[in-house]
């Protein structure tokens, strides 16, 4: 207080920051989150820009940076690990929107919790929460688009006699592919909707804002993930090939389900929060919305588990807009309350609530995995409704519904453990889901097309610039 300075110190060889973008060769200054002390009181975390580089590149008195190494991709960034002994920093290099020191040298701030100010400052990270997801769909898009054009040109063996087939026209090989063609349309209307959430929010709505952003970044950065892989093996061994792209576009989004937080703990905060607005939900109840509730129990039992909808198989209910967005819902609703039910029974059975969570971990995934598919069906069925041309509308009509059948057909087990379909309903879908892959299969290309990647990010196997195919 004194000299009106900070004294940035990391105390143990383990309090170090490592993985930090841009530390090992170039960055000159630091945002860094640290616990302010003062006269030895813990006043939390704090945030504080620190010159951490020199402008001719070399670290600044005290600080110590190394290089994380060689990594599977981005090399591009130079991450690294930082350390500080005792680097005095100027008192206006506090961030100090939402805590100050004031001029008598005491610390003073609107948010009196350490950890609800902590989280209010983490909450400029859902900026990047969600920039991540969507460069991961940009990934996938582009893994698509290779994999989609080079299976319409690509031609392997045939009918005896006649000539080969593009390899996109084989069953396995669009039901391999038009699943994620489905999952990157309904991706992007779902991040779209994150985004002008996230663009208009109101301070109210942020907790819900953060939990979307959290999961969507886990979904869609798995969903990055798994399908390039798909589309890598769909090429053949031209994927292989590092001019064909798979191979960077592969090694660069891999990281995404790791950094920007990682997936599996993304997914706690989301099943957290989600069990955090039943609990609300339940908790603000009185008598008659209970009775409410309990009524709208049964009329679910009644309505959607009766012998004639489980048995369903009519291709119009399939395709019902409205069985979708309840089988969806069902689901969400049924692992949450579930859930709520199993935490209190071990918190009663005398668990410690740590424990107590730490054994509803794989049941917490699924809570946040069914919410997640309920928002983006819903997204997608809004974007049906603003869709005007009756053209474009059937064809994104086949996705959406390719959408919505995949993911139950994918939850299926679960279905017939609830009693809610019977053998034969999903027996039905799944043969749906393979009809509408081979119907997508004819717009195919100018789905992927829609996506309007330039030919520089495609790949010499598609563009034709380099041999054919
Ligand atoms: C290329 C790259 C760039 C990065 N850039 C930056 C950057 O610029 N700035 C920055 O601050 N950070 C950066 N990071 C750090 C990144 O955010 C962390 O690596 C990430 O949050 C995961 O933390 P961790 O590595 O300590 O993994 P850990 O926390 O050790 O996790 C290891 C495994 O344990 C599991 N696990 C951990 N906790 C739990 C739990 N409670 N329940 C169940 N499973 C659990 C995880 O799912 C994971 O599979 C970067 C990392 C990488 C790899």
């Amino acid at each position: 207080h004194t000299n009106r300075t900070f004294t940035i110190h990391t105390p143990t060889k383990y309090a170090r920051k490592e993985y930090i973008g841009n530390a090992a060769n170039h960055g000159e200054m630091a945002t860094v989150f640290a616990k302010l002390m003062i006269d030895g009181k813990d006043h939390g975390v704090n945030a504080f820009i620190v010159p951490i580089r020199n402008r001719d590149k070399q670290p600044v008195n005290g600080v110590v940076i190394e290089d994380c190494g060689h990594k599977m991709g981005l090399n591009g960034v130079d991450n690294g690990i930082i350390y500080f002994d005792k680097v005095v920093i100027p008192y206006e290099n506090m961030l100090d929107r939402f805590a100050q020191v004031n001029e008598a040298g005491e610390f003073e701030t609107p948010i009196p919790s350490d950890n609800r100010r902590f989280f209010t400052m983490l909450g400029t990270l859902v900026g990047g929460r969600i920039g991540i997801p969507r460069s991961a769909l940009a990934a996938g898009k582009t893994g698509l688009a290779i994999a989609i054009k080079y299976g319409d040109k690509r031609r392997q063996f045939g009918p005896e006699g006649a000539s080969e087939v593009p390899i996109l026209n084989y069953r396995m090989h669009q039901q391999r592919l038009m699943p994620y063609l489905a999952n990157a349309y309904a991706l992007h209307f779902s991040l779209q909707y994150l985004t002008k959430r996230f663009v208009n929010r109101k301070e109210d709505e942020m907790q819900e804002i953060e939990a979307l952003a959290a999961g969507m970044k886990a979904y869609t950065t798995w969903n990055t993930r798994d399908a390039l892989q798909e589309c890598r093996e769909a090429c053949g061994g031209k994927g292989y090939l590092s001019e064909n792209r798979i191979d960077d576009l592969k090694n660069d989004t891999e990281i995404y389900t790791t950094f920007e937080g990682d997936n599996t703990v993304l997914m706690q905060l989301v099943a957290k929060n989600r069990l955090g607005e039943f609990r609300k939900e339940f908790g603000e109840m009185n008598v008659s919305s209970i009775f409410n509730y309990v009524l709208e129990q049964a009329k679910t039992a009644v309505t959607e588990k009766n012998p004639f909808a489980t048995r369903n198989t009519d291709e119009a209910h399939l395709k019902s807009r409205e069985f979708h967005l309840n089988a969806f819902k069902y689901r969400e609703k049924e692992i949450v309350t579930s859930a709520a039910r199993r935490f209190k029974r071990l918190v009663d059975d005398g668990l410690d609530a740590f424990d107590a969570a730490n054994v509803l971990h794989p049941h917490m995934m699924q809570i946040a995995d069914s919410y997640l598919d309920r928002v983006i069906l819903e997204q997608f069925q809004a974007q049906l409704d603003v869709v005007q041309d009756e053209g474009l509308k059937e064809v994104l009509e086949r996705l959406y519904h390719l959408f919505a059948l995949n993911k139950i057909s994918e939850h299926k087990e679960y279905y017939l453990e609830q009693g809610y379909m019977e053998g034969s309903k999903t027996k039905a879908i799944r043969k749906l889901v393979s009809q509408l892959c081979w119907e997508i299969r004819q717009d195919a290309v100018p789905l992927v097309d829609a996506f309007n990647i330039p030919e520089s990010c495609l790949a010499p196997i598609v563009t034709n610039k380099k041999g054919e195919a």
